[in-house]
């Protein structure tokens, strides 16, 4: 005798998560040429090589998929919405989230914090003058000279977290340092 068909999930509800335990969300944040995707794509390399499943979601790159997402405050907003809720349904499922995305808003980050049961917050503190001076896109002297608007650090505001659970300054520490601490923080997480 066939088996009767599983029912069909609700519209809109989110298949049950098989895992007992949500995976982490690491979280960087931080001004544009920090070091933020830097760091996070060798942890994530890190994390797979011990065995984990690991998505690294890149702002930029989710940008190229949806390129009519903008730089207004509300555009911003729900690109960290949409991308949130994304990490957490992955988590749900037991991938371990890398995210490397600009961030600039607490209570944004706050949404996805409350989200993402085991949320990461990694703070990419690097200054702006740093980051301008390395300007590895280019993109600080079109801002300065008008051709791009809202860009955060220039005529945009980045609002720091008040308490996240690491934080970096790329200034005086390698980029395998930065990796080394983001590993040893999220070690006992895993
Ligand atoms: P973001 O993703 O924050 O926009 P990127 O990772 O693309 O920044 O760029 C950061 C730049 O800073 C890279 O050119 C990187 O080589 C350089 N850099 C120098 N020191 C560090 C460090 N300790 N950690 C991360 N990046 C560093």
């Amino acid at each position: 005798m066939k088996a009767a068909p599983a029912p069909a999930p609700a519209p809109g509800a989110a298949p049950a998560a098989r895992t007992h335990r949500p995976a982490p969300v690491l979280w960087f944040t931080g001004l544009s040429g920090s070091g933020k995707s830097t760091i996070a794509v060798r942890v994530g390399d890190e994390l797979a090589r011990k065995g984990l499943e690991v998505e690294y979601i890149d702002g930029d790159a989710l940008r190229e998929v949806f390129p009519n997402t903008g730089f207004t405050r509300q555009e911003r907003e729900e690109h960290l919405r949409r991308t949130g809720y994304l990490a957490s349904r992955l988590a749900a499922h037991g991938v371990t989230v890398v995210a490397s995305l600009v961030s600039p808003y607490r209570e944004s980050r706050d949404f996805i914090r409350k989200l993402c049961p085991r949320f990461v917050e990694i703070y990419v503190s690097t200054p702006l003058e740093e980051c301008e001076r390395r300007d590895v896109k280019g993109l600080y002297a079109r801002a300065r000279r008008g051709e791009i608007r809202n860009f955060t650090g220039i005529d945009d505001p980045y609002e720091p977290p008040e308490h996240p659970e690491l934080t970096l300054d790329t200034r005086d520490v390698s980029v395998e340092e930065c990796v080394a601490k983001v590993l040893a923080r999220v070690g006992n997480h895993l």
